[in-house]
Protein backbone atom coordinates (compact mmCIF):
# COMPACT_ATOMS: atom_id res chain seq x y z
CA UNK A 1 0.00 0.00 0.00
CA UNK A 2 1.05 3.42 -0.42
CA UNK A 3 1.62 5.59 2.23
CA UNK A 4 2.63 9.24 2.73
CA UNK A 5 3.56 9.18 6.81
CA UNK A 6 1.87 8.87 9.66
CA UNK A 7 1.24 11.61 12.79
CA UNK A 8 -0.56 11.31 16.41
CA UNK A 9 -2.49 14.56 16.77
CA UNK A 10 -4.75 15.73 19.19
CA UNK A 11 -6.77 17.79 16.83
CA UNK A 12 -7.66 15.42 13.89
CA UNK A 13 -10.77 13.54 15.85
CA UNK A 14 -12.28 16.19 18.58
CA UNK A 15 -11.70 14.59 22.01
CA UNK A 16 -9.42 11.98 20.99
CA UNK A 17 -5.67 11.06 20.44
CA UNK A 18 -5.51 9.75 17.32
CA UNK A 19 -2.56 8.26 14.86
CA UNK A 20 -3.27 10.01 11.30
CA UNK A 21 -2.43 7.69 8.15
CA UNK A 22 -2.19 9.54 4.98
CA UNK A 23 -2.61 7.40 2.17
CA UNK A 24 -1.18 8.61 -0.83
CA UNK A 25 -2.91 9.22 -4.39
CA UNK A 26 -5.75 11.07 -5.60
CA UNK A 27 -7.52 11.15 -8.79
CA UNK A 28 -8.94 14.93 -8.42
CA UNK A 29 -6.52 17.86 -8.88
CA UNK A 30 -8.74 20.92 -6.56
CA UNK A 31 -7.03 23.87 -6.90
CA UNK A 32 -6.16 24.46 -3.80
CA UNK A 33 -5.05 21.29 -2.84
CA UNK A 34 -1.93 21.31 -0.37
CA UNK A 35 -1.11 17.23 -0.07
CA UNK A 36 0.79 17.88 -3.67
CA UNK A 37 3.24 15.74 -3.25
CA UNK A 38 0.94 12.94 -1.72
CA UNK A 39 -1.43 12.67 -4.94
CA UNK A 40 1.42 10.82 -6.75
CA UNK A 41 3.65 9.34 -3.37
CA UNK A 42 5.30 5.76 -4.41
CA UNK A 43 6.12 5.14 -0.57
CA UNK A 44 5.58 1.84 -0.23
CA UNK A 45 4.13 0.09 3.36
CA UNK A 46 3.82 -3.52 4.03
CA UNK A 47 0.52 -3.94 6.17
CA UNK A 48 2.77 -5.27 9.10
CA UNK A 49 4.54 -2.19 9.06
CA UNK A 50 1.44 0.11 9.84
CA UNK A 51 0.21 -2.60 11.98
CA UNK A 52 3.14 -2.32 13.57
CA UNK A 53 2.49 1.04 13.69
CA UNK A 54 -0.54 1.59 15.55
CA UNK A 55 0.43 -1.48 17.94
CA UNK A 56 3.15 0.46 19.08
CA UNK A 57 1.41 3.96 20.12
CA UNK A 58 -1.98 1.90 20.94
CA UNK A 59 -1.67 2.82 24.41
CA UNK A 60 -1.99 6.27 24.25
CA UNK A 61 -4.36 6.47 21.48
CA UNK A 62 -8.61 6.57 21.31
CA UNK A 63 -8.02 6.37 17.80
CA UNK A 64 -7.20 5.87 14.35
CA UNK A 65 -7.59 8.81 11.15
CA UNK A 66 -7.77 7.56 7.65
CA UNK A 67 -6.59 10.64 5.76
CA UNK A 68 -4.62 11.32 2.56
CA UNK A 69 -4.46 11.73 -0.63
CA UNK A 70 -8.16 10.35 -1.55
CA UNK A 71 -7.93 7.09 0.72
CA UNK A 72 -10.73 4.89 -0.97
CA UNK A 73 -8.48 4.76 -3.96
CA UNK A 74 -6.81 1.82 -1.79
CA UNK A 75 -10.05 0.53 -0.65
CA UNK A 76 -8.75 -3.25 0.50
CA UNK A 77 -5.55 -1.44 2.45
CA UNK A 78 -8.05 1.10 4.41
CA UNK A 79 -10.41 -2.09 5.03
CA UNK A 80 -7.28 -4.01 5.98
CA UNK A 81 -5.83 -1.18 8.51
CA UNK A 82 -9.70 -0.62 9.73
CA UNK A 83 -10.58 -4.44 10.34
CA UNK A 84 -7.28 -4.00 13.07
CA UNK A 85 -8.31 -1.22 14.55
CA UNK A 86 -11.77 -2.36 14.93
CA UNK A 87 -9.95 -5.73 16.64
CA UNK A 88 -7.45 -3.33 19.42
CA UNK A 89 -10.32 -1.32 20.22
CA UNK A 90 -9.90 2.11 19.02
CA UNK A 91 -12.12 4.35 17.35
CA UNK A 92 -12.11 5.28 13.78
CA UNK A 93 -12.20 8.25 10.91
CA UNK A 94 -12.05 8.51 8.02
CA UNK A 95 -10.95 11.65 5.90
CA UNK A 96 -12.39 11.74 2.30
CA UNK A 97 -13.85 13.58 -0.67
CA UNK A 98 -16.70 11.37 -0.92
CA UNK A 99 -16.36 10.20 -5.06
CA UNK A 100 -16.62 6.60 -4.30
CA UNK A 101 -20.13 6.18 -2.57
CA UNK A 102 -20.01 2.37 -3.20
CA UNK A 103 -16.68 1.91 -1.59
CA UNK A 104 -18.14 3.94 1.12
CA UNK A 105 -20.81 1.92 0.74
CA UNK A 106 -19.10 -1.27 1.66
CA UNK A 107 -16.80 0.47 5.16
CA UNK A 108 -20.45 1.45 6.15
CA UNK A 109 -21.51 -2.39 5.64
CA UNK A 110 -18.54 -3.56 7.63
CA UNK A 111 -19.09 -1.25 10.49
CA UNK A 112 -15.54 0.13 10.03
CA UNK A 113 -16.45 3.67 10.55
CA UNK A 114 -17.14 5.55 13.81
CA UNK A 115 -16.51 9.42 11.90
CA UNK A 116 -16.67 10.77 8.32
CA UNK A 117 -14.97 13.84 7.38
CA UNK A 118 -16.51 14.42 3.66
CA UNK A 119 -15.38 17.65 1.97
CA UNK A 120 -18.32 19.45 -0.02
CA UNK A 121 -15.97 21.35 -2.23
CA UNK A 122 -18.77 23.56 -3.37
CA UNK A 123 -22.16 22.79 -4.68
CA UNK A 124 -22.57 19.47 -6.29
CA UNK A 125 -23.15 20.83 -9.57
CA UNK A 126 -20.02 23.40 -9.62
CA UNK A 127 -17.62 20.04 -8.78
CA UNK A 128 -15.52 20.44 -12.12
CA UNK A 129 -14.93 24.32 -11.71
CA UNK A 130 -12.97 23.29 -8.21
CA UNK A 131 -11.50 19.66 -8.57
CA UNK A 132 -11.36 19.26 -12.44
CA UNK A 133 -14.32 16.52 -12.49
CA UNK A 134 -17.70 16.38 -12.65
CA UNK A 135 -18.03 14.18 -9.31
CA UNK A 136 -20.67 16.59 -7.16
CA UNK A 137 -23.64 13.86 -7.39
CA UNK A 138 -20.77 11.09 -6.60
CA UNK A 139 -20.21 12.95 -3.16
CA UNK A 140 -23.90 13.86 -3.12
CA UNK A 141 -24.80 10.36 -2.57
CA UNK A 142 -21.61 9.36 -0.30
CA UNK A 143 -23.31 12.14 2.13
CA UNK A 144 -26.97 10.38 2.01
CA UNK A 145 -25.44 6.69 2.67
CA UNK A 146 -23.61 8.45 5.95
CA UNK A 147 -26.37 10.05 6.96
CA UNK A 148 -28.86 7.06 6.64
CA UNK A 149 -25.89 5.01 8.93
CA UNK A 150 -26.69 6.91 12.07
CA UNK A 151 -23.78 4.95 14.21
CA UNK A 152 -21.85 7.33 12.43
CA UNK A 153 -20.80 11.13 12.63
CA UNK A 154 -20.77 12.78 9.73
CA UNK A 155 -19.02 16.49 9.58
CA UNK A 156 -18.90 18.11 5.90
CA UNK A 157 -15.72 20.76 5.25
CA UNK A 158 -15.69 23.27 2.78
CA UNK A 159 -12.13 24.87 2.44
CA UNK A 160 -13.43 28.66 1.47
CA UNK A 161 -11.22 30.37 -0.99
CA UNK A 162 -12.45 33.73 -1.70
CA UNK A 163 -11.79 33.43 -5.67
CA UNK A 164 -13.58 30.42 -5.99
CA UNK A 165 -16.94 30.65 -3.70
CA UNK A 166 -18.97 33.39 -4.04
CA UNK A 167 -21.53 34.00 -1.03
CA UNK A 168 -24.41 33.12 -3.13
CA UNK A 169 -22.23 29.30 -3.80
CA UNK A 170 -22.01 28.92 -0.09
CA UNK A 171 -25.48 29.69 0.18
CA UNK A 172 -26.46 27.67 -2.20
CA UNK A 173 -24.16 24.64 -0.93
CA UNK A 174 -25.00 24.75 2.72
CA UNK A 175 -28.67 24.46 1.80
CA UNK A 176 -27.71 21.06 -0.27
CA UNK A 177 -26.12 19.48 2.52
CA UNK A 178 -26.70 17.62 5.92
CA UNK A 179 -24.62 16.51 8.59
CA UNK A 180 -23.59 16.38 12.11
CA UNK A 181 -21.44 19.46 11.84
CA UNK A 182 -20.39 21.56 9.09
CA UNK A 183 -16.64 23.25 9.13
CA UNK A 184 -15.52 25.71 7.04
CA UNK A 185 -11.72 25.55 6.69
CA UNK A 186 -9.43 28.74 5.68
CA UNK A 187 -7.48 28.41 2.39
CA UNK A 188 -4.22 28.10 2.67
CA UNK A 189 -1.95 29.69 -0.03
CA UNK A 190 0.92 28.27 -0.19
CA UNK A 191 2.30 24.86 -1.68
CA UNK A 192 -0.83 24.96 -3.97
CA UNK A 193 -1.68 22.96 -6.68
CA UNK A 194 -2.92 25.84 -8.77
CA UNK A 195 0.12 28.45 -8.86
CA UNK A 196 -2.42 30.95 -9.71
CA UNK A 197 -3.84 30.54 -5.91
CA UNK A 198 -0.74 31.58 -4.47
CA UNK A 199 -1.89 35.31 -5.34
CA UNK A 200 -5.17 34.93 -3.52
CA UNK A 201 -5.48 36.34 -0.21
CA UNK A 202 -5.84 34.06 2.98
CA UNK A 203 -9.47 35.07 4.59
CA UNK A 204 -9.05 36.45 7.74
CA UNK A 205 -10.44 34.66 10.69
CA UNK A 206 -12.88 37.32 11.25
CA UNK A 207 -14.49 37.29 8.16
CA UNK A 208 -14.45 33.46 8.13
CA UNK A 209 -17.12 33.69 11.46
CA UNK A 210 -18.70 36.03 9.73
CA UNK A 211 -19.59 33.87 7.27
CA UNK A 212 -20.50 31.10 9.29
CA UNK A 213 -22.63 32.98 11.09
CA UNK A 214 -24.68 33.81 7.79
CA UNK A 215 -24.90 30.16 7.14
CA UNK A 216 -25.49 28.98 10.74
CA UNK A 217 -29.27 29.22 10.10
CA UNK A 218 -29.69 27.36 7.23
CA UNK A 219 -27.57 24.11 8.77
CA UNK A 220 -29.09 21.68 11.03
CA UNK A 221 -26.12 20.86 13.22
CA UNK A 222 -22.81 22.85 14.62
CA UNK A 223 -21.50 25.07 12.76
CA UNK A 224 -17.90 25.76 13.10
CA UNK A 225 -14.65 27.47 11.39
CA UNK A 226 -10.93 26.30 10.79
CA UNK A 227 -8.10 28.82 11.05
CA UNK A 228 -4.18 28.55 11.26
CA UNK A 229 -4.55 31.24 13.69
CA UNK A 230 -7.52 30.16 16.08
CA UNK A 231 -8.04 26.45 15.04
CA UNK A 232 -11.55 25.49 15.43
CA UNK A 233 -14.13 27.96 16.90
CA UNK A 234 -17.75 26.94 16.98
CA UNK A 235 -19.85 29.51 15.90
S1 LIG B 1 -7.70 18.40 -1.89
FE1 LIG B 1 -8.54 17.41 -3.73
S2 LIG B 1 -6.76 16.79 -4.95
FE2 LIG B 1 -6.02 17.19 -2.87
S3 LIG B 1 -6.08 15.22 -1.85
FE3 LIG B 1 -8.02 16.24 -1.37
S4 LIG B 1 -9.46 15.54 -2.97
FE4 LIG B 1 -7.38 15.05 -3.67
Amino acid sequence: MYIGGTVISSVEFHGNMSLVIFMSKCPLACRYCHNVELLEDNTEWSLEKVISEIDSSADFLDAVVISGGEPLVQTDAVIEILKHVRKIGLKTKLDTSGIYPDKIRELLDLKLLDYVSLDVKTTFSKYRKITGANVGFNVKKSMKLINDDSNVHLELRTTYVPTLHTKKDMLNLVDEIKGDIYTIQQFRNKNVLDPALEKVEVPNPHDLRKLAEELKPYFEGQVKVKSAEFGEEII
